[in-house]
């Protein structure tokens, strides 16, 4: 594998994997059969909501979504500044126009509820969120929003497979998981995501309507599958609408099949990693740990600090680099994005605030206390380093606005 001594994420492989695959090689059947069915049922049941539709990405999933709620030419669709890419390009492939709304603060790096009233408009169709880092976005009062304004609401839940909430006025536990909030929920079972696959996706809903159109997305239309056909139920089919390949394989359901299995106790050993970054990284004069009151449960997926400005970060980031540990960061504002330059909005301040200062560090399930305390401390030496600069020379390395 990789040359790091503490990578940035690694994902929890053992026998139960191996065991699956080799399970699947066996029966010989490869694609879109019983091991994703199961899949599908299982995460159904997992996020208590009434259809889960197995895809190729969480792109694919995105993608299906915009096309299973009519999302096209002249709609815009709100979403968030800070993002992957996947939701804002989707909404281009449609011919919608991505409209970026700003990120509440560096504490809180999810969607602002008031940006999202701030730029409704005749135009807009959909809004987009995403719970960051596998933490909850302001999903109640956006749904408000949302359904004033009689908007669909989608979740690019990729982050955060488990994440939910616990609010008593929720009407039953299952309504509150993360991707189980809006109409359509967006999960990616990418290499480095909880529940990694390789590639591979799932869209969830609760409304028959939009199961049915993604089934038939998914695989161009088609009245039947292969597998329908294989066991001969069928000989022949339709086409009903315009569709793709986005259908998921059966290596993958059967490894997602035994990820799920270890979702609830892997998050949780996130949790406790995150919990000793966060007293570790307390002492840190200047530096934001974000969502450090989240409301519910996260699946912490990402372990994001903020660090006081730019050039700390970008020293703390070759600091960590010339030890051995691998960082990144969480994203770019979409905006600032060469391809995306044309739907710019000049009111992005924390996001861009944000991007230019957010450092994504070392977590995965099998991480060990003391790779997390190694972590810290080569943090603690950039912090100890540019104190000794300040006495020497009178004035602080850049300021921490
Ligand atoms: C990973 C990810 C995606 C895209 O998922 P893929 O499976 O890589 O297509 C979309 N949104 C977010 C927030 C992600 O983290």
């Amino acid at each position: 594998m990789s040359e790091w001594r503490v990578p940035l994420s690694e994902p929890d492989y053992g026998v139960e994997e191996e065991a699956a695959v080799t399970r699947v090689l066996r029966s010989k059947w490869l694609s879109m059969g019983p091991e994703v069915q199961s899949f599908e049922k299982e995460f159904a049941e997992f996020l208590g909501v009434k259809h889960a539709v197995g895809v190729s990405s969480g792109t694919a999933a995105l993608h299906l979504s915009y096309l299973a709620l009519g999302l096209g030419p002249e709609d815009e669709i709100i979403q968030p500044a800070i993002n992957f890419v996947a939701a804002a390009n989707m909404s281009v492939a449609v011919g919608a126009t991505p409209v970026f709304a700003d990120i509440i603060s560096l504490h809180e790096p999810t969607i602002c509820p008031a940006e999202v009233e701030r730029k409704v408009t005749p135009r807009t169709n959909a809004v987009v969120v995403m719970h960051y880092g596998g933490y909850l976005c302001r999903i109640s009062d956006i749904s408000e929003i949302c359904r004033r304004h009689s908007l669909p609401l989608i979740e690019d839940a990729c982050h955060a497979v488990g994440a939910h909430y616990r609010d008593s006025d929720q009407e039953s536990p299952y309504r509150m998981k993360a991707g189980n909030l809006g109409d359509i929920g967006c999960f990616s079972f990418f290499s480095n995501k909880n529940l990694a696959t390789g590639e591979g996706g799932m869209a969830v809903t609760n409304r028959d309507d939009l199961a049915e159109r993604l089934r038939f997305l998914r695989s161009h239309g088609m009245t039947t599958l292969s597998w329908d056909r294989h066991q001969g139920d069928a000989a022949t089919y339709d086409v009903m609408l315009h569709g793709f390949n986005y259908r998921f394989d059966e290596i993958r359901a059967a490894l997602g099949r035994t990820q799920l299995k270890k979702l609830e106790r892997n998050n949780q050993l996130r949790k406790q990693l995150v919990s000793l970054y966060r007293r570790e990284l307390a002492a840190l004069p200047g530096w934001i740990v974000p969502f450090d009151d989240a409301a519910g449960y996260g699946s912490y997926h990402l372990m994001v600090a903020v660090a006081p400005d730019e050039q700390v970060r970008g020293r703390v980031m070759k600091r960590l680099k010339e030890v051995g540990i691998q960082t990144s960061m969480h994203y770019p504002c979409l905006s600032d994005l060469k391809a995306f330059r044309r739907f710019a909005a000049c009111d992005l301040r924390n996001s861009c605030s944000f991007s230019r200062r957010a450092i994504t560090l070392p977590l995965y399930p099998t991480m060990t206390a003391s790779q997390v305390e190694e972590v810290c401390s080569a943090i603690f030496s950039v912090a100890a380093q540019d104190e000794l600069t300040e006495v020497a020379t009178g004035s602080p390395r850049g300021d921490s606005r």
